[in-house]
């Protein structure tokens, strides 16, 4: 995938699948705008962009999930028109979502030869040879266990491995990753690149969706840069500095590049105050690796870094929400116990996590139920609900965001996303914690209660909360945090205090490292 001899045949064969102009709209969304790249015979092309850049989007008009609304789709130069993924499939574009679409209850080996299974001359199903042709084909794939047993007694990433031999056996020409590696144990991973290396030597073209730039640079050829729905830059990968690749994911000029390996210089703001939250080498799979981050009473400190940087996880790691293999978390000095949220909750730590639909808002509750619910016990006296005790708690938090509501009892549901948010904020102010942990606090509000959320988040610290800061969003962190950690792959890639929190530095910690050369 490296070698200068293959970049040749890389830039002469002819495409082997052409976008030419899609532009897909949802209602509100123009998902795909205008986006036009091509992928040539034998390339690991890679296709990244923030979240909502319309990566999936274009996968699905891809592969027939979607018809885009306007321009075409040509395979191996000539138009197609794939309405279902089964026309894709057959014409040689397979898919590896993250989800495995695999039949869980089946045997390994039918699953690799489903639809296609081998006959003998009585038109009956040959198992001995399906399970031979099986067995040998997945040891390419670093699996050995027995092919008769049901697929879901392997793991996820092994299930992967077969949807992924399924895949190339089906005679594809071009097969489409979306984020593989991230269910994928580390000695997963480097199957997989030895899958990749392979399909490279057979012609086969590959898309792969990733946010890890260590791996993006092991493996892609070329890479096409989605923001917005729109191409930002599509080329050869290795010549592309990193930081330049992360500045245009981003949406950032870059007025100026520091040296790579950025970490901490400035001065220290709160460094008088001893920090009241502190993690120590938290490691957990290989979503995190030897994570430490400290945070003082008064001081925000934001977690900056691309997606799938580790930063939900370290959020979650520190209310014992994401299992940990190693590694302390302490309050004021003192241990918490692994793995229980109700320990660190009582600690004084409260989490506002990413996502208020799945992880936070209940829709049917009122407000006012939606705000006692985690602080409850509290509120409470011998299990009865003291409710004079909860309106009191209600009013002042309900004034305190300006949460607007027609009452305390309005479903919840009917609220805009900003005042959900607030609401889901309040819940866990209301459990008076000492520190807080927002998770992308402002994601998807708009823009008045999100200066509002912003505001609140700086008095809160004011009073004294130690507040961790995660955001997608830079400016939120270089406006609203005195001290930034930079994520990058499950590790802690820089820290930058005071002056020196720019975002050229938070940039350059999150492009630096790897030993590609930039
Ligand atoms: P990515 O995979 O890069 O995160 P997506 O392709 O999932 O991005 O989404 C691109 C944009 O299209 C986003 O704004 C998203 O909200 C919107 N979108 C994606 N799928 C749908 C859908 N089925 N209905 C409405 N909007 C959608
Ligand atoms: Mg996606």
């Amino acid at each position: 995938m490296t070698s200068t001899a293959d970049e040749d045949v890389v830039t002469t064969s002819a495409p082997v699948l052409e976008v030419a102009g899609v532009t897909k709209r949802f209602p509100g969304t123009v998902a795909l705008d205008d986006v036009s790249f091509s992928l040539r015979r034998g390339e690991v092309h890679a296709l990244v962009g923030e979240n909502g850049a319309g990566k999936s989007t274009l996968i699905k008009v891809l592969t027939g999930v979607y018809r885009p609304d306007e321009g075409e789709i040509r395979h191996l130069g000539a138009p197609v028109g794939f309405r279902r993924p089964i026309d894709a499939q057959r014409a040689g574009i397979s898919t590896i979502y993250q989800e495995v679409n695999l039949v869980p209850l089946m045997s390994i080996a039918s699953n690799v030869f489903l639809g296609r299974e081998p006959r003998t001359r009585a038109g009956l199903v040959d198992w001995a040879k399906l399970n031979a042709d099986a067995r040998e084909l997945l040891k390419g794939y670093g699996i050995e266990a027995d092919v008769r047993r049901p697929l879901h007694t392997l793991g996820v990433g092994a299930q992967q491995m077969v949807a992924l031999a399924r895949a190339v056996s089906t005679d594809a020409g071009v097969v489409v990753m979306d984020e593989p590696t991230s269910s994928l144990e580390p000695r997963e991973v480097d199957t997989l690149f030895e899958v990749l290396a392979r399909l490279h030597a057979e012609g086969i073209a590959v898309i792969y969706v990733s946010h890890r730039l260590d791996e993006l640079y092991r493996v892609c050829d070329s890479v096409t840069v989605l923001r917005d729905g729109k191409v930002v830059h599509s080329g050869p990968l290795k010549p592309l500095p990193r930081i330049e690749l992360v500045s245009m994911m981003l949406g950032r000029e870059i007025r100026q590049i520091r040296a790579e390996g950025v970490t901490a210089f400035g001065e220290e703001h709160h460094a008088e105050r001893e920090p009241l939250l502190r993690a120590e080498n938290l490691s957990g799979g290989h979503k995190l690796h030897d994570v430490s981050v400290s945070v003082r009473p008064g001081e925000v400190v934001g977690l900056a870094g691309l997606l799938g940087s580790g930063r939900s996880e370290t959020a979650r790691a520190l209310v014992g929400a994401f299992p940990l293999d190693g590694g302390t978390v302490l309050v004021a000095g003192k241990p918490l116990k692994r793995g229980r949220i109700a320990a660190a909750m009582r600690a004084g730590i409260a989490l506002l996590a990413e996502d208020r639909k799945a992880d936070g808002i209940i829709p049917n509750l009122s407000v006012r139920e939606n705000i006692v619910l985690a602080a409850l016990p509290s509120l409470s006296t011998l299990g009865f609900v003291n409710r004079a005790k909860q309106d009191r708690v209600v009013k002042t938090f309900m004034d305190r965001l300006r949460i607007k509501a027609a009452s305390p009892e309005q479903k919840v549901s009917e609220l805009s996303g900003g005042n959900q948010q607030k609401v889901l904020l309040a819940r866990w102010l209301a459990t008076g914690p000492k520190i807080l942990l927002l998770d992308e606090p402002t994601r998807g509000i708009d823009v008045g209660a999100k200066a509002e959320v912003q505001a609140l988040i700086d008095e809160l610290a004011r009073e004294g909360l130690a507040v961790l800061l995660i955001s997608s969003e830079l400016e939120e962190l270089l406006d609203g945090a005195d001290r930034v950690v930079v994520l990058r792959d499950g590790s802690v890639a820089g820290e930058l205090t005071g002056e020196a929190i720019t975002e050229d530095n938070v940039l350059a910690a999150i492009a630096a490292g790897g030993d590609d050369g930039h």
